[in-house]
């Protein structure tokens, strides 16, 4: 039988020509050779700590082409990579430790003391550092170590990554994804967005999380295709690559950034095949705005952490149009389905529950069986969690009335969360986490935490507090305090005072009132 092993399945597609760049950059470039061996010697690196089957490697490091390399070695090694997002604080990442249990630990050398400390009490047995321009003692290891690695035999049920999702009630889920859920879509992906070797990805997304790794790295892996490797979002940058480059993936924010330079032209875009946009909703303002200045249409997808990509607009014309606030239609072996609070299938133009099934789909959230029985249906399907709608919405709706009345009948749109999920960025922030630290401060009774539209970021996080009697609140004091507890992107960006809360009859906190206050803020 072959071999499962995503890399096994990503080097397939490696060009003859190793001698080519395979990542540049602004400071240097990276043939496939130097893939090759670089993630050897950390497949070596990890091989010699005769580390379990199955054991976790926790990586919290800024982007860097050897990060990449880092987590290629892993999956070479058949172990399972667990990326942590680079703003993480050590309350947040002293939970992860001591869930996943991970047997090594990487992190940037500033972080170096505390993260040792909690690796140390969560039971790895090694920490190593790796920082920003490539080194530190994990690429110090890695050099000593042989440049050939056979890489691991493995099933396509073995787990290549743990990706961990805020949960809503506070408690964050690993998802546990295989190779063959990260392979599947890997091919899927390759074919729906005809990827060719000639292709040029510039790639500024981080590397923690399922768009920047799972969508971008692997496309262009997969395709052996050239990567301009930037270590975030920087227009200048962005500007001076994008004459070279075909393809380009981003979160909303990235779109509304360079739309909002008068140097991102037409020109500048003149070699561009295909821009994907995901993570959160793309405002039909923006896809408009775009397609004027530049001629191009952005693709936008649809997928999360637990089940990679799920649906897509199409990429070829003779598919069909790209449309504006629709993620298009389910991908080759996804299933899709919309239903109602019994799982009962509703109709085209009917709002209900997001459900999907297909070999993308996750494998479980790591020692958490229970949470898994309930996240699925009896017969096999996952609960996103979204709300969505097939064709356009039946009934004037408050939610979207951005859904156009030419939607085809098999484009889904996604209208809104069931859970209460705040995306800032790209980047998810669960309401519950942020007031849970709020809540005990000194002097607050209760708080809410809202997401409100803003132009840049998608929604902007905004915490609404009420004070214990006679207690005064400073809200830039809170957002200083979160700042020391809490990674950045889930401070809110106000804080405003109240007198009470608004409730429904059931006692529950009226988040919609609330998010309505606030909206034109
Ligand atoms: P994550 O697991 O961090 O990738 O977050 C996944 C969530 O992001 C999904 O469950 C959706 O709520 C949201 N999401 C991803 N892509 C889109 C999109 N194109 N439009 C609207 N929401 C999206």
């Amino acid at each position: 039988m072959g071999n499962a092993n995503l890399y096994a399945l990503l080097e397939t597609g490696f060009p003859a020509d190793r001698s080519a760049v395979a990542i540049e950059t602004p400071q240097r470039s990276y043939t496939w050779d130097d893939v090759d061996r670089l993630s050897a010697q950390y497949a070596n690196l990890l091989a010699n700590l005769e580390m379990p089957a199955q054991a976790r490697v926790a990586v919290q490091v800024e982007k860097s082409p050897e990060a990449l390399m880092l987590y290629l070695g892993t999956l070479r090694a058949g172990l399972i990579y667990l990326p942590l997002n680079t703003a993480y604080r050590e309350a947040e990442i002293e939970y992860f430790l001591n869930d996943a249990q991970p047997a090594v630990v990487f992190c940037t050398s500033n972080n170096h003391e505390w993260v040792q400390r909690l690796a140390t009490e969560a039971g790895a047995s090694y920490v190593y550092t790796l920082d920003e321009d490539g080194s530190g003692s994990a690429a110090d290891m890695a050099a000593k170590q042989p440049d050939q690695f056979h890489t691991s035999h493995n099933q396509q049920d073995d787990l290549a990554a743990i990706l961990y999702t805020s949960g809503t009630t506070g408690r964050s889920k690993g998802a546990m994804l295989s190779h063959g859920n990260l392979g599947s879509n890997a091919q899927v992906l390759h074919e729906y967005w005809g990827w060719q070797n000639t292709d040029v990805l510039l790639h500024m997304l981080p590397i923690f999380h399922v768009h920047g790794l799972f969508v971008a790295a692997h496309g262009a892996l997969l395709a052996g295709a050239r990567m301009i490797w930037l270590p975030k979002l920087d227009i200048d940058q962005a500007l001076h690559y994008l004459p070279q480059c075909t393809v380009m993936m981003g979160v909303p924010t990235y779109y509304v950034r360079l739309l909002a330079d008068p140097r991102f032209t037409r020109e500048v875009c003149a070699n561009m095949r295909l821009f994907v946009s995901g993570s959160a909703p793309l405002l039909p303002d923006t896809f408009n705005e775009f397609r004027e200045r530049t001629g191009h249409t952005i693709l936008e997808r649809y997928g999360m952490s637990e089940t990679v990509m799920l649906t897509s607009n199409p990429y070829l014309a003779e598919h069909g149009e790209r449309i504006a606030g629709t993620v298009g239609r389910p991908l080759p072996g996804v299933g899709v389905r919309v239903v109602d609070e019994q799982d009962k299938e509703l109709g085209v133009g009917e709002i209900g529950n997001v459900q999907v099934r297909g070999p993308n789909v996750f494998c479980g959230y790591w020692r958490m069986p229970d949470k898994t029985r309930q996240e699925f249906t009896e017969d096999g399907w996952f609960r996103t969690g979204d709300m969505g709608v097939w064709g356009a919405v039946k009934t004037e709706s408050s939610g979207k009335a951005s859904v156009a009345n030419t939607v085809p009948d098999d484009y889904l749109s996604i209208v809104g969360r069931s859970k209460d999920l705040i995306i800032t960025g790209g980047y998810n922030v669960y309401p519950k986490e942020i007031e849970s630290v709020i809540d005990q401060m000194p002097g607050v009774a209760e708080s809410a935490v809202i997401g409100i539209p803003h132009p840049d970021f998608g929604e902007a996080v905004v915490a609404v507090i009420v004070p214990r009697d006679g207690a005064e609140i400073h809200p830039p004091s809170v957002q200083a305090q979160l700042k020391t507890q809490v990674a950045n992107f889930k401070v809110p960006k106000r804080v405003y005072v109240v007198d009470h809360l608004p409730r429904n009859t059931m006692g529950k906190v009226q988040k919609n009132v609330l998010r309505d206050t606030y909206k034109e803020l």
